[in-house]
């Protein structure tokens, strides 16, 4: 039997029209410089919505033509992501941090016909228009600041919505490209990977399970992650999907205008990389919060950083782990009934590790050199491999794509890792981080995580430093927080009774800030490059 039910499409014009209908009293917040908020309903962003459909059209941007953002997080940026893929065009979330180089190479590659840009980054962005062959248009959304070039390919956002009509949204094919986002490229030219509608609304219905992010109606989300960052981990298309409440954090991404909106919108979700939750701890201590889920990913959450907001403020955080290629959500870390009873120090263990896989991501680790599959028994350490309908199946036009995807479908992560026999994955590093010690490997993530439980330490990165007789050493490059004294002896001492005695790194050095890369990771590759040739004692 066959063909009983239907053959509904899974499309992102249906999210639109769910909160269109569902929820037009829900609020979107963004907060404009200067500590103010400005609150539109959901029903008000879906007439705009769809009268940017009309811009599209009306700019004449192809059928299927890649519509750009350059932008902060905000509610006419969620315009985008809905108008460009309801309208059957391609939405591409430019990295606003990006080097021009690496920002020219993906605009042309990505053939990108127009740009819609905040006017505080046309600076970034109007210097790089000669070499951006095939950009008809840069649509400036005024946010206050910024000089704006007196040239006839600039058009003004409000006037051309004003002068719009409001589009259909009917996508009728689920398999069609809806939007796409490049990883940052740590090394060569950045990847891109295209996002399907069937993909991102499968992947919507994910964050809103409960054993995942469990996105709800209820809920106020504050997306800290950039919107260009793998679609700020899908929590815009989730909360309209859901009808919950966004708040957008516009351009001021310090401590304090963070931990202000976390308080004063009463954010019941927010998501960051571990620095940004760094920074607000201090900030967010004392005060009378909202918050039932701090979700950090991106890289790995130190097990200190987590046990200081459950200390401070009752709510450790929740770690996620994805990539772009991933949509990104592939796994939680929320902790299973079997587990709850564990004392805290292990649960705090747990926590520490990437989580689960979300349903509908099948996760497998595999030895690189016998490609065997191997167990789950939280020793054995390979590569970490993913498969699933919101896992990318390939790069948009890269012939790298072959070393990335195996012969049966799976996406290499690229990270290395062990899974519990319930099921949690531990990255234990990127395979290119690991230090390599005379023929075994060196996690430079663990001992990072143990460098930063020193209460002087504000944070560490290891790298490998090149060794004649090891192949390679760790060399521990730590920021002292301020106003402390440490020595490299101190770091040592705390460490011996923490890790393996061959793990001990050579040496220590103290070092300003930990570089970070465009999405706010250690930057391990300007690392390497500061320390190349350094000699370790
Ligand atoms: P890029 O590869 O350019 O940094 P991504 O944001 O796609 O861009 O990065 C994905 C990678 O980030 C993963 O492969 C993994 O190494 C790292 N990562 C993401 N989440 C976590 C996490 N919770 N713990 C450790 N590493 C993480």
């Amino acid at each position: 039997m066959q063909g009983l039910m239907q053959d509904y499409p899974l499309t992102i014009d249906g999210i639109f029209r769910r909160v269109e209908r569902m929820y037009p009293n829900k609020t979107i917040v963004d907060a404009v410089p200067g500590g103010e908020v400005r609150r539109t309903s959901y029903g008000a962003w879906a007439e705009r919505t769809r009268r940017l459909g009309g811009v599209l059209d009306d700019l004449g941007i192809s059928t299927d033509g890649r519509v750009a953002t350059f932008a902060w997080n905000s509610g006419r940026h969620l315009e985008l992501y809905f108008a460009a893929p309801g309208s059957g065009r391609i939405l591409h979330t430019l990295n606003i941090r990006l080097f021009a180089e690496q920002l020219t190479y993906i605009v042309n590659h990505a053939e990108d016909e127009v740009i819609f840009a905040d006017r505080s980054l046309l600076g970034l962005l109007w210097p790089l228009m000669p070499e951006l062959s095939g950009v008809k248009h840069v649509v400036v959304m005024d946010d206050g600041t910024g000089d704006i070039p007196d040239d006839p390919r600039i058009l003004d956002y409000e006037e051309l919505l004003a002068a719009a009509s409001p589009a259909e949204f009917r996508v009728t094919d689920e398999d069609r490209a809806s939007s796409m986002c490049y990883t940052s490229g740590t090394t060569g030219n950045p990847k891109g990977v295209v996002y399907s509608h069937r993909s991102v609304v499968l992947h919507s219905m994910a964050a809103m399970f409960t054993g995942t992010l469990g996105v709800n109606e209820a809920d106020r989300i504050l997306p800290v992650v950039p919107m260009f960052h793998a679609n700020a981990w899908g929590l815009c298309q989730a909360a309209a999907m859901a009808g919950s409440d966004l708040i957008f954090p516009g351009r001021d991404l310090s401590p304090g205008a963070v931990t202000d909106l976390i308080v004063k919108e009463k954010v019941t979700l927010a998501a960051g990389v571990p620095t940004i939750w760094m920074g607000t701890l201090p900030l967010l201590e004392g005060q009378d919060l909202s918050l039932r889920a701090i979700v950090c990913g991106g890289s790995a959450v130190p097990k200190v950083l987590s046990e200081a907001y459950r200390e401070k403020i009752g709510l450790p955080i929740l770690q996620a782990w994805g990539m772009t290629e991933t949509s990104p959500l592939a796994s939680v870390c929320q902790i299973v009934s079997t587990l709850a009873g564990r004392p805290e120090d292990e649960l705090a263990d747990i926590r520490a590790t990437q989580g689960q896989p979300a349903p509908g991501v099948e996760a497998r680790i595999v030895d690189p050199d016998t490609l065997e599959e191997l167990p789950w028994d939280g020793k054995a350490s390979g590569e970490l491999q993913v498969a699933g309908p919101w896992i990318a199946r390939t790069y948009y036009n890269d012939d790298r794509a072959p070393e990335s995807f195996t012969p049966d479908g799976w996406l290499r992560t690229g990270d290395v890792a062990t899974i519990s026999p319930d099921a949690y994955i531990h990255l234990v590093d990127r395979t290119k981080d690991l230090v390599k010690s005379g023929g075994e490997w060196i996690s430079s993530v663990e001992l990072e995580n143990e460098i930063m439980a020193h209460p002087k330490v504000a944070e560490a990165a290891v790298i490998a430093i090149p060794h004649e007789r090891w192949v390679e050493r760790p060399l521990a490059c730590v920021v002292v927080r301020p106003g402390e004294q440490l020595t490299k002896e101190e770091v040592l001492a705390f460490l011996e009774p923490r890790v393996a005695k061959w793990w001990l790194p050579d040496d220590v050095v103290f070092i300003e800030e930990v570089p970070k890369t465009s999405v706010g990771k250690f930057s391990k590759k300007d690392l390497r490059e500061r320390f190349a040739g350094y000699q370790l004692p």
